[in-house]
C-alpha cells in the first residue's frame, strides 16, 4: 500500500521532493513517539517531523489546546484576539530580555523579518552568516543558508551575506578554533558596513554541531560594541529540545532578536520573531502576510510553553539526551571500524558523524535505510550529508529510546560486513 501512495505522490507531486526519497513510507497515524505507516508497520520517530513535535504526536494536551481554540475563532488577521495576548504574555515570560513580537508563518519568513529588523534598525547592508547555517530557502533567506544544493541559486540572490567560518571542532582548519572565529568576526565588523550577526546556537542542518562554550558569549561582546544586532536562530533549538526553553540560555546571554518556529508550533504552522523593544522603531505593516499568527498555532504556541514551564520536560531532556549520547559514542566506539566518527549533542540534538580514515564525509544514507527497514525513522544532517541526527520528541519514553539503541548498534555492526 505504501508503495502504490508514492508511485501516486510521485505522478502527482514534484520530482523535487526530499523526504520521500530518505523514508519510502505512506504515513497513516502518529501517537507519542510512534508513526504507524498505511502497512500498520509500526516505527519510532527520532525524526518528530524534523526537530517540530516536540511534545509527541497527537499530545492531548495540544489537541485540547486545538479543540478549544476552534471553538472561538480561527483567523482574524492582527485584530487581537485573547489568545493573541496571553500567548505573547506566556512567551514573554520564558525570555530573558524585554521582547516584543511580530508574527510570521514559516521559519524562513521569520528569519526574513528578523533580518530586516536589524537592517532598518542599524541602517547597514551586511549581515554575517557562518558556513553551516541553515536559516531557510525563501529569496530572501537561501542567501543565508549554505547547504551544497542552495549554493547554485545563491548568485540569483544576493543577499549581501559575510560568510564565516562556523566554530566546528571536529573539522576546524584553525588551531585555536573558537577564539580564531570571533577575531575574523572582528576584522569583518570593524571593516564592513554589517547591519548585524545571525547565529544557530546549535548549528542544525549544518550536522548537529555543538559550539564550544563561549561562541555566542563572543558574538554578544561584538555586536554590543560596534552596536548591531545580535539575531539568534531558535527555530530548531528551541522550545525545551537542548534542555533549556531557549539554547542561548545556556550561554547565559541577552539576544537582540530571536527567531521561534517549529516547536512552538507543535505542527501547526506559525513562527514570530521576538526583539527587544528599543527595536522597535518599524514603519506601520513594515511586515505583512495573511496568514501571520494564526490563533490556533497561538493556542498550541502556549499549550506547550505552560507545559515546559510546570513540568520537569527539561531536566528530561538534559538526563536522557546525555545518556543516550554517552551511549551512541560507545556503540560507535565499539563497532564502527570505517574509519573515523564524532558524537556531539546537546540535549535531544545528537548528531554523529561519519567519516573514513582521512576524515572524509561518508554518507549515511545506507544507515538510514537500514535502520528504516528495523523500524527506526531517523534523518540525516550535515553538508555532506554524513551526519545522523537525533531528535526524538522529548516526551519520548525510555523503552523507545533504548528500543531504538539497540537497533542502532545492530545497523553499525552491519556496516562493518
Ligand atoms: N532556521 C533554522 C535553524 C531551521 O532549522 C529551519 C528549518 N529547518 C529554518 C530556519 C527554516 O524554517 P522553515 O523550513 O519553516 O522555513
Amino acid at each position: 500500500r505504501s508503495a502504490e501512495i508514492l508511485k501516486q505522490q510521485e505522478e502527482l507531486e514534484t520530482s523535487a521532493l526530499n523526504y520521500p526519497k530518505y523514508f519510502s513510507i505512506a504515513v497513516k497515524e502518529a501517537k507519542g513517539s510512534t508513526i504507524v505507516d498505511v502497512d500498520n508497520n509500526v516505527y519510532i520517530d527520532w525524526f518528530a517531523g524534523i526537530a517540530v513535535v516536540n511534545l509527541g504526536h497527537n499530545n492531548p494536551i495540544i489537541r485540547q489546546a486545538v479543540d478549544s481554540q476552534l471553538d472561538k475563532i480561527w483567523h482574524y488577521m492582527e485584530i487581537p484576539t485573547e489568545i493573541r495576548i496571553e500567548f505573547m504574555k506566556t512567551l514573554r515570560r520564558t525570555l530573558n530580555f524585554d521582547a516584543k513580537f511580530l508574527f510570521t508563518t514559516t521559519g524562513a519568513d521569520a528569519v526574513e523579518a528578523a533580518v530586516k529588523i536589524a537592517r532598518w534598525n542599524s541602517g547597514k547592508r551586511y549581515i554575517i552568516a557562518f558556513n553551516e547555517a541553515y536559516h531557510g530557502v525563501s529569496a530572501a533567506t537561501i542567501g543565508l543558508s549554505n547547504m551544497l544544493n542552495h549554493r547554485k541559486f545563491q548568485p540569483y540572490y544576493d543577499n549581501n551575506v559575510i560568510r564565516l567560518p562556523y566554530p566546528y571542532e571536529y573539522r576546524c582548519p584553525f588551531k585555536d578554533c573558537l577564539n580564531e572565529v570571533l577575531s575574523l568576526v572582528d576584522y569583518e565588523m570593524k571593516n564592513n558596513d554589517v547591519a548585524g550577526i545571525i547565529v544557530e546556537p546549535v548549528a542544525g542542518e549544518g550536522g548537529y554541531i555543538v559550539p564550544p562554550k563561549g561562541f555566542l558569549k563572543g558574538l554578544r561582546e561584538i555586536t554590543t560594541e560596534y552596536n548591531v544586532p545580535l539575531i539568534i536562530d531558535e527555530i530548531q533549538t528551541g522550545v525545551g529540545r537542548t534542555g533549556k526553553i531557549w539554547a542561548y540560555e545556556w550561554e547565559g546571554i541577552k539576544p537582540d532578536i530571536v527567531t521561534i518556529s517549529k516547536g512552538i508550533g507543535e505542527g501547526i504552522p506559525i513562527s514570530l520573531v521576538a526583539f527587544n523593544k528599543d527595536l522597535d522603531k518599524l514603519p506601520q505593516a513594515f511586515h505583512l502576510g495573511t496568514y501571520r499568527g494564526n490563533p490556533i498555532g497561538m493556542a498550541v504556541g502556549n499549550a506547550t510553553l505552560n507545559y515546559i514551564m510546570n513540568s520537569n520536560l527539561l531536566e528530561r531532556v538534559i538526563t536522557l539526551g546525555d545518556f543516550t549520547k554517552k551511549r551512541f559514542d560507545e556503540i560507535m566506539e565499539d563497532n564502527y571500524k570505517q574509519g573515523k566518527y564524532d558524537v556531539r549533542g546537546l540535549g535531544f540534538m545528537i548528531g554523529i558523524e561519519f567519516s573514513n580514515e582521512r576524515k572524509d564525509p561518508i554518507s549515511v544514507k545506507p544507515f538510514i535505510d537500514i535502520l528504516l527497514k528495523k523500524g527506526i525513522i531517523m534523518y540525516k544532517s550535515g553538508i555532506y550529508d554524513n551526519v545522523l541526527r537525533y531528535m526524538a520528541p522529548l516526551t519520548i519514553p525510555k523503552l523507545l529510546i533504548d528500543r531504538g539503541l539497540e537497533k542502532f548498534e545492530e545497523t553499525i555492526k552491519l556496516s562493518n560486513q
